[in-house]
Formats: C-alpha cells, sequence, structure tokens
C-alpha cells in the first residue's frame, strides 16, 4: 500500500530585505522541513534595498516603550550572536536634540529597567563639545538644549549583516531566486497562490510574504490594478531620504576617532555616521520626500520609489537642491571645517512608510494566504537580528495583542514616532 503524501509546508518571500531575509531564516529554523523561496531582482543583497547601505544606526533609544523593549533585544544580539557582531561598531550614539524629548527617554528606559538603570545618561551640551577629540567644538548646536549619550549604541555594516542573514538562510536550505516578482498571484477566490517572476516564471506556494518594503505599494496595484481594497492606499507608501558619502583624509579621519554616531534635531534635523573601514562620513538630511506618480494600470497617483536605478542607489543622480540641503547638514553637523569636503556620491533611500511609523506585519485581510511586513519607516534595521521571528510569529497567530493591533493592516495610524520623516515636499517639486 502507498503511504499518504506529506505535504511541507511552502512559503514565498517576496524582498530579501532587511524584513525578508531575517522571515526566510526564521522560517526556516522554526519548521526546518518547509519550503522556503525567496525572490528579489538581483543576486542579494539588492543595492537598491533600504536595508542595503553604508551603514545604519543601531540603538535602544526610543520614546515608545514597545519598540525599546524590541530594540534593546535586538541590540543584545548585535552584539552576542555571532551572525550579527561581526557587523556591529559599538561606538556610542549621541542625541543633540530638546531636553524635554530626551527626559522623555530616559523616563522610558527607567520605566523598562527600573530607576537609575537608564542605559543612555543626560549630558550637558558644553561638556559633549569638549568630548569626542573635540569634533563637534564648531558644530551648530544653536537650538541644541540638551544631548543623550548612548554608550550600548552604535552602527551596523548594513549591506554586509544582510548579506550574512540571507546566506545563513541559503545554508539552511533556502532558495534564492533573482528575477525579481512582477505579480503576485491570486486564485479563483482571491486568495494567494504565489507570485509570477520578471521572467515569467511562476513561483507557487501556501504562504506568501510581500516584504517588498517601499516597493510593496507598486508589486499591489500591478498585482490587482482593478481591486483597490488590495492596495496598500495612504497606509503604506514610498518615501525617500537624501543622504551623502564624505571621503575624508587621513588627517580628518584623526579627528573623527572618537566620534559616536549623531543625530542632531535642528535647524535641518541631521544624522551622521562617523566612518569605518571605508573611510566614508555618511550624512543623513533627515526629512522625507514622497515621490508622486500616476499609475496608469490602477488609475490613481501613488508615491513610488524612482523607477530609474540610478534614484536610489549610490550615485550623483538626486536633484541639485538635495545636494545643497546636503552640504548644510554635514556643516551644521560638525562646522565650518568640513565646508570644503565634497561629498564622494549621493543616495536617495526609499523605505516603506507609514503615517506614525509602525510597521505593517499582518495578513492582508482582502486575500487568504498574503502576509505583509513591511512599513519599516526609517527604523527598522537595527531590528534585524529580532523581526524574522515576529513575522513566523504573526504568519502562526502567535504575535503579542498590542503588536497585533498595531501593526495591523487596519491598525491605528495617530502619532508619529519620528515626525521629520513624514514627507512634506514631493520629489518633482525639486527637479
Ligand atoms: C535614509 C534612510 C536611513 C535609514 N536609517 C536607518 C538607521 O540608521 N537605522 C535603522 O534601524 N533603520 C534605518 N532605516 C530604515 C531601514 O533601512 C528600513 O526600515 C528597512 O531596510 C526596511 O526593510 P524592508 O525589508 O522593508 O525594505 P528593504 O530593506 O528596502 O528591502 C526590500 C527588498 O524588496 C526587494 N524588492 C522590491 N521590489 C521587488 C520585486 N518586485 N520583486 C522582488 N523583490 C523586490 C528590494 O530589492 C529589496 O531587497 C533607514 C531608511 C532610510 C531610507
Amino acid at each position: 500500500m502507498a503511504l499518504p503524501q506529506v505535504q511541507r509546508p511552502s512559503y514565498l518571500i517576496i524582498g530579501a530585505g532587511a524584513f525578508g531575509a531575517p522571515t526566510a531564516l526564521a522560517l526556516k529554523r522554526a519548521e526546518p522541513e518547509s519550503e522556503v523561496t525567496v525572490v528579489d531582482r538581483t543576486p542579494f543583497p539588492c543595492p537598491m534595498a533600504a536595508g542595503h547601505d553604508l551603514n545604519k544606526i543601531i540603538r535602544a533609544d526610543y520614546i515608545d516603550l514597545m519598540y525599546m523593549k524590541l530594540a534593546l533585544k535586538a541590540l543584545e544580539l548585535w552584539r552576542t550572536d555571532p551572525l550579527y557582531s561581526p557587523h556591529f561598531h559599538n561606538i556610542g550614539y549621541l542625541y543633540s536634540y530638546d531636553e524635554d524629548f530626551l527626559k522623555e527617554i530616559i523616563a522610558r528606559w527607567e520605566q523598562l529597567l527600573g530607576k537609575g538603570n537608564a542605559q543612555s545618561f543626560l549630558l550637558d551640551p558644553v561638556e559633549a563639545r569638549k568630548k569626542f577629540n573635540g569634533v563637534f567644538e564648531d558644530s551648530d548646536w544653536s537650538m541644541v538644549t540638551q544631548c543623550l549619550y548612548s554608550p550600548t549604541a552604535g552602527w551596523a555594516d548594513s549591506a554586509a549583516a544582510l548579506q550574512s542573514v540571507m546566506q545563513a538562510a541559503v545554508d539552511l536550505g533556502v532558495r534564492y531566486v533573482d528575477n525579481g516578482a512582477a505579480k503576485v498571484l491570486f486564485g479563483e477566490h482571491g486568495n494567494c497562490t504565489g507570485a509570477v517572476t520578471e521572467d515569467g516564471r511562476t513561483l507557487t506556494a501556501d504562504r506568501t510574504i510581500l516584504a517588498a518594503g517601499a516597493w510593496i505599494p507598486l508589486l499591489l496595484a500591478e498585482s490587482a490594478p482593478d481591486v483597490p481594497e488590495i492596495h496598500t492606499g495612504e497606509r503604506l507608501i514610498a518615501v525617500g531620504a537624501p543622504m551623502c558619502a564624505v571621503k575624508l583624509s587621513d588627517e580628518q579621519l584623526e579627528k573623527f576617532k572618537e566620534c559616536p554616531v549623531n543625530a542632531l534635531l535642528a535647524p535641518l534635523a541631521a544624522e551622521c555616521i562617523p566612518p569605518g573601514d571605508k573611510g566614508l562620513l555618511k550624512c543623513t538630511y533627515d526629512t522625507g520626500f514622497s515621490n508622486k506618480v500616476y499609475h496608469e494600470k490602477s488609475r490613481q497617483e501613488m508615491s513610488l520609489p524612482p523607477s530609474k536605478i540610478s534614484q536610489s542607489t549610490w550615485s550623483q543622480d538626486i536633484p541639485q537642491t538635495l545636494k545643497d540641503n546636503l552640504k548644510s547638514v554635514k556643516n551644521e553637523l560638525f562646522g565650518g571645517w568640513v565646508d570644503d569636503i565634497e561629498p564622494e556620491s549621493y543616495r536617495l533611500c526609499w523605505d516603506g512608510f507609514t503615517l506614525n511609523q509602525d510597521w505593517l506585519i499582518c495578513p492582508h485581510p482582502k486575500a487568504d494566504n498574503l502576509y505583509v511586513a513591511g512599513g519599516g519607516s526609517f527604523h527598522g534595521f537595527k531590528f534585524l537580528p529580532v523581526i524574522g521571528e515576529l513575522v513566523v510569529q504573526m504568519i502562526k497567530g502567535e504575535l503579542d495583542e498590542e503588536m497585533t493591533k498595531r501593526w495591523a493592516w487596519d491598525g491605528p495610524r495617530e502619532g508619529a514616532i519620528c515626525p521629520a520623516y513624514t514627507p512634506h515636499k514631493d520629489l518633482g517639486d525639486l527637479s
């Protein structure tokens, strides 16, 4: 008598960025017998991914307790897990900000760890200017009322970390396809059955997880142009922020040798990550831009990442206004002595953005077997070590109640964690 066939569960993950790659690893670890396929647009990691970058900030200073807890867990893994620790640089993080905001962060730490146990501490701006080899001596801190220093934070070499996570998944038997998904496929009853690749291959799966970052809205609109309830609408849109990479001389590198990661609230919201092995200082203008275009097939205006690859990877291809803004950001961060140092390259980095910066980690309510994992909203990368397990919990219906509510397709969207990234301008207005 023939033995009954045992069905192996199958999963298709679209996108191998900061949400997709760790989801593949977590799924294969949780269900070694399952078939897990990941499809992205290039061999991994894809240079257009927001997660594919020179570096990303890794910190647990959040004003929101839920993200602080998660970030603390992730930070511990960045420090100790051999998959992540080679990519983590624990050089500290300095917020040059507004006193009330920073005191709120300390209050959150004490709520989590107890009075007097905050992992970060307030630092008088006058003292902060003297520390760190004097690198902030000439910074424009005219609007800074307080600093906060986090000695446990730092930055990660994000492209290398993504590469390691995806490689670990492949080593466990995850299949990687690099032709890109053209469309998500729906069956007769509107249930999701997988995807079709750009070169026409059909990838079928019991469950499909859409983790395509800023490209999620495009994929859903392309897949079901006449079904608006499948589209993301305003709940998740593509938003970009400009950055520049500045090559420093040996002498300048010496000046930066004790520089922590720095975030500056005003006049221009800005961030910088000091140089690692590549000798490149990264400065980010912390403001979000939409890119509204008319999507013919679904007959709607949407914010989508530009179709030119050079407008989502390191290049010279960003509007002159943003180059000028980045020069001001660089000078504001460090003062006149960096005025002559020209950026080597620029980038508009695109993320899936939600109004209050909560993620979407949820079943799609209008298509069975389709799940969404995205909405990184400019702060998702640091969670690389923990996010895959959260997505797996969501698929199994085991996600904690608060997360289930906040990351739902129709979850609450009030109160932004970081209002600076809410897009006030469109890229089209700048060119
Ligand atoms: C300017 C900027 C600065 C940031 N700084 C930080 C920071 O310092 N710290 C931090 O924690 N976070 C930071 N973030 C946020 C972080 O980068 C994102 O939250 C995170 O990368 C989101 O992960 P994701 O998987 O949703 O998207 P991504 O990392 O963009 O990955 C999406 C993947 O989907 C793929 N994809 C797209 N379309 C298709 C398709 N049709 N078929 C198949 N695959 C597809 C892409 O190629 C890509 O690989 C920043 C983001 C930006 C934009």
